[in-house]
């Protein structure tokens, strides 16, 4: 026993004073060094590792349930760019780089998007080099346009009439312009898409839960993340991963106004389909990207009532978006079943984005208006104000 802590200690002791030494003779990099501090050289280094959240008592408070399965919230509101799409934009231009198809200082980046991957492209795009234009239409809102103008992006405004369809082609004509410098990464086809959260968002989940997740909660704009997720912990023999838990029950939320995922896994429409109000979700196609063979059910949730709930985090402390809002409505609904109501499970719902890049959206419009309507109050009399160094206004 002594001895093998003799040992040990000789080993330890070796490897110390050799890293030690190392360090004398600066054989790291400075970038190894950062890693060591937990300080990240780099902006794209911020992305991912993002925190779960128990949204538990969130749960309990909102429905009838005292006895409740377990709800946690993947917060992905919490990255660089607050969004899920942080994640893609830094993986699609990795991928495209390590496969040598851009090149910084060469390549233009050209995307329709007005959304979080524009934000997240314009956001790597200034960390690397790469000029970037995004198109979009003209019905954006001016904060939005302003995010990616500060970020050095370049923004070109389509016709409301043509809607994405417009920016698309707006985009491929800026793409034939540029003579083969241009490189659009297309988010809705792009194979780096699933893999960021095959590789990553899966894991992280897997790992935080120490492997007890049971159910997965995603809302679907692309699909990259409900699939790449699923894809890690069902498995997936393509990319050589073996089954983790392959009756993860997983579950897809699209607007109830726009029903193509339920229609395209043989469901039935429900309500008057058209326009929705749930930004990041819905995209009107049935993308590329998305399996739904890993999707084990789509629960659809109507504008208003993601709206409700979005407010309803807000009112208790948490800031998210709109689709968030929809998600967790899905969550609540998914949680309150038999199967699940008075069971030790748990469930993970994705938060994809922070609430504050919303603050244009309608649901916000009454909170706008009386915050606008505000007005000063009178102060305490007699206000004396020498003591900050400058008279008052009313000397
Ligand atoms: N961004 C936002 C704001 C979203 O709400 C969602 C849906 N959860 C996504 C992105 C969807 O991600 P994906 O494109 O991976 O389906």
């Amino acid at each position: 026993m002594k001895r093998v802590n003799q040992s040990l200690f000789n080993r330890c002791h070796h490897t110390l004073q050799q890293s030690l030494c190392r360090v004398g003779q600066k054989a790291f990099t400075q970038q190894q060094q950062h890693r060591m501090l937990r300080v990240a050289a780099r902006p794209s280094e911020l992305v991912g590792g993002t925190p779960l959240l128990d949204m538990t008592p969130f749960l309990k408070s909102h429905t009838d349930s005292s006895n409740s399965c377990k709800l946690y919230g993947k917060m992905e509101s919490l990255g660089p760019c607050s969004s899920v799409k942080d994640r893609l934009g830094k993986s699609m231009i990795d991928e495209a780089e390590k496969q040598g198809l851009i090149t910084p200082g060469k390549t233009v980046l050209v995307e329709p998007t007005s959304g979080n991957t524009g934000i997240a492209l314009a956001f790597i795009a200034r960390e690397r080099g790469y000029r970037c234009i995004l198109t979009m239409p003209e019905t954006m809102s001016l904060e939005r346009r302003m995010m990616l103008m500060a970020m050095g992006c370049e923004v070109v405004l389509t016709p409301k009439e043509t809607a994405v369809p417009g920016a698309l082609a707006k985009a491929h004509e800026l793409l034939e312009g540029l003579n083969g410098d241009g490189y659009m990464l297309q988010q809705f086809e792009n194979p780096a898409n699933p893999k960021v959260h095959r590789e990553t968002t899966g894991p992280e989940i897997w790992n935080d839960t120490d492997g007890t997740i049971d159910i997965l909660i995603s809302g679907v704009g692309t699909g990259g993340t409900v699939t790449g997720i699923s894809q890690f912990i069902k498995g997936c023999p393509e990319f050589n991963l073996p089954p983790l838990k392959p009756d993860l029950k997983t579950i897809a939320v699209e607007p109830q106004e726009q029903m193509l995922l339920t229609e395209a896994k043989g469901g039935e429409k429900r309500g008057e389909q058209g326009p929705h109000k749930i930004q990041g979700m819905g995209a009107g196609l049935v993308p590329n990207v998305i399996d739904l063979d890993l999707v084990d059910e789509i629960v659809a949730v109507h504008s208003d009532d993601a709206m409700a709930t979005t407010r309803d985090l807000w009112m208790a402390g948490i800031p998210a978006g709109v689709s968030s809002g929809a998600i967790i409505n899905a969550s609540l609904q998914v949680c309150q079943r038999p199967e699940n109501a008075n069971t030790s499970k748990i469930a993970v719902c994705i938060i994809p984005s922070f609430g504050e890049r919303y603050f244009t959206h309608p649901m916000f419009e009454s909170i706008k208006e009386d915050a606008a309507n505000l007005t000063k109050q009178p102060l305490p009399e007699p206000y004396d104000n020498t003591e900050f160094g400058f008279k008052t206004a009313r000397g």
